[in-house]
């Protein structure tokens, strides 16, 4: 019982924070870690707990979903036919959408494409008539007084079943609340919340034992000092000198030389008389924790690339924030990836208030890194497939196959996964058959490539990805550092009006998908987005139909292969312009107006949204 008033008080501690404002604001800060040193038993542990507490927790609320919709089912009938509904017609219409797409790639097929349109457009009207249908149904079942009642009552109990799954399964303190915090997320989403993996992958050093991914965490309730933290007198958290050993470095399996100047002391339960017992990380000290930060808890997470494990620390602190000089600029950002003649990747183009404009360019070294991982990715696929061919033909004609190897090869043909068959070889080697002589030892020589190749791979994709997404915080935090107001289009990046195919190579599918998920604009736009959070600039998200379409210049709608160049002229003004400086103009000039408008006559038209609080100086104003 004390643990949930903890809970409780730990939860107001979040809103304290959350509401202190304008002077004060929340950062973390993340270290590298080594393996833990002491207590690696109890850690892996703890995140097996955490792992089970999850599952429990995602099962209970999936039970409560389904509880509730034949609650739902009983007083509001129709809701579910509607549900169906909707989703068949949205599916019908797309699929409409894309025969319209490989259609008009055919010479002479117009009358084909436009009787399919017609059809679209049909489709289109019922998927709304059906849409509107079931929000008044949900409406009528909001309304209805019985389902509003049984659905407290159903609540209430869940609460109850809550309670007995922490009192009996959860893990220790800080670590359940990192699990709850997570279930709050999942329970908010309107899909089901799937289940977590409680392994991990599989592993090729036998040393260690299968710890998988997870977390561990720990509150510091009213917050501690940095002083205190780096003094080791917690009972939470500590950061100590490390021992000389690791203060020399070492020698990881990647040939860095990590050096581990202290020592990170977590908490991960109590001893005898609530003594508290720690595990102890090497922590990479790459900068200390600002001077007056108030430390308010720590996670530690594990995470598995390739075959190895890394292991890190955030460390999560209030700080006072550095006042900002007033900055007044606009800049207007055209998110959106496009091939460049050089090869480059555009990921976004923008334009400011005073006239500067320029283009956001993914490192060209990054791309041939990420293609590096593609080319890494085909080999092994090539191989599996090769092995999956050989291994289904040889095992109907085998003279003797043990009924583990029948079980476990079940559907082979089907197989996508290269680990499944790994953990089938690997079991393999130690129960030889006799007649396997002439297919084990390619699976084995297959075994090995595999390994190899595919930690490779996830090796050079993490550091990709870390590259690219160093080159973006740089970009990000400059634009957000210069410019009072960032503003950005409101669009989905899955859209399929975002998928420009590159210029020069006009029906690419496949390119246009690998393209955007190397160039990742979606990426761009979060890290932008906090930079500016972070930095007290102003985040607009603004709708820009048309923007892409019509001539910044003179403003007429202009009609021509968006694909095909990168430069257009307009066919009423005759300007030349690059087509994403025009749309990054389009969404400054619509920003210029509603601005006007808004000090005009406040109220009357429709107010762009607003992201991101004002900071310092400008939260005077
Ligand atoms: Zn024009």
């Amino acid at each position: 019982m004390a643990d949930s008033l903890r809970v409780e008080e730990a939860a107001d501690d979040a809103l304290e924070v959350a509401e202190e404002g304008a002077d004060r604001s929340v950062r973390v800060e993340r270290y590298g870690l080594l393996p833990p040193t002491l207590l690696r038993e109890r850690v892996a542990s703890e995140m097996r707990a955490a792992a089970a507490y999850y599952n429990a927790l995602i099962s209970l609320e999936r039970c409560r979903r389904d509880v509730f919709r034949s609650l739902r089912r009983a007083y509001v009938p129709e809701i579910d036919p509607l549900e169906e509904e909707v989703v068949r017609r949205r599916e019908a219409l797309s699929a409409l959408r894309d025969q319209i797409k490989l259609t008009k790639r055919e010479v002479g097929a117009r009358d084909v494409v436009r009787a399919l349109s017609e059809q679209a457009t049909e489709e289109r009207t019922r998927l709304f008539a059906a849409k509107a249908a079931l929000k008044d149904a949900r409406a009528r079942a909001r309304d209805d007084a019985g389902l509003r009642e049984a659905a407290l009552a159903l609540e209430e109990r869940t609460k109850v079943w809550h309670k007995g799954l922490r009192r009996s399964i959860a893990p220790s303190w800080g670590t359940y609340l990192l699990v709850e915090r997570s279930i709050e997320q999942a329970r908010r989403a309107v899909v089901d919340p799937a289940y977590r993996r409680v392994r991990g992958k599989e592993r090729v050093s036998r040393q260690l034992e299968d710890l998988g991914q997870g977390a561990i965490g720990v509150q510091v309730q009213g917050g501690m000092t940095a002083e205190a933290l780096y003094a080791g007198t917690s009972t939470q958290l500590q950061i100590v000198d490390a021992p000389l050993s690791y203060r020399r470095g070492r020698r990881t399996p990647r040939g860095l030389r990590k050096c581990a100047t202290k020592m990170l002391r977590i908490r991960v339960g109590s001893g005898e008389g609530r003594v508290p017992v720690f595990a102890e990380f090497p922590l990479i000290h790459h900068r200390p924790l600002p001077e007056g930060a108030v430390i308010k808890g720590a996670t530690v997470r594990l995470q598995v690339v390739g075959m190895q494990e890394r292991w890190s620390v955030s460390i999560t602190y209030e700080a006072e924030c550095v006042p900002m000089p007033p900055r007044s600029g606009v800049v207007a950002l055209d998110l959106g990836w496009r091939k460049r003649p050089d090869g480059g990747l555009r990921v976004a183009y923008w334009v400011d208030d005073a006239g500067e404009h320029g283009e956001i360019v993914m490192p060209a070294s990054v791309r041939g890194r990420l293609r590096k991982c593609d080319d890494l990715r085909s080999i092994q696929d090539v191989l599996f497939n090769r092995v999956i061919r050989g291994l289904t033909r040889w095992l109907p004609k085998a003279l003797f196959v043990p009924k583990w190897l029948t079980a476990r090869t079940e559907r082979l043909d089907r197989w996508r996964s290269h680990a499944r068959l790994r953990r089938v070889v690997t079991h393999w080697r130690d129960n030889r058959f006799p007649g396997d002589w002439r297919v084990f030892p390619v699976l084995e020589r297959w075994l090995h490539r595999s390994r190899h190749l595919s930690q490779w791979e996830e090796n050079a994709r993490d550091n990709a990805l870390r590259q690219r997404h160093d080159a973006y915080c740089v970009v990000a935090a400059r634009l957000a550092r210069r410019y009072g107001v960032v503003v950005l289009e409101e669009f989905d990046l899955s859209a399929q009006k975002r998928l420009r195919p590159p210029a020069g190579e006009p029906d690419a599918p496949l390119a246009q998908r690998v393209q955007l998920h190397h160039a990742a604009p979606g990426e761009f736009r979060q890290i932008v987005t906090q930079a500016a959070q972070r930095e007290g600039a102003q985040v607009l998200k603004l709708d820009g139909a048309g923007t892409t379409s019509h001539c910044h210049a003179c403003g007429g709608a202009c009609d021509w292969d968006q694909n095909r160049d990168i430069h257009h002229t307009c066919e009423h003004c005759g300007t030349l312009w690059d087509q994403d400086y025009n749309a990054a103009m389009n969404l400054l000039r619509i920003f210029v107006k509603g601005e006007a408008a808004q000090t005009r006559v406040p109220g009357s038209t429709k107010k762009p949204t607003r992201f991101g609080k004002r900071k310092g100086p400008r939260a005077a104003e």
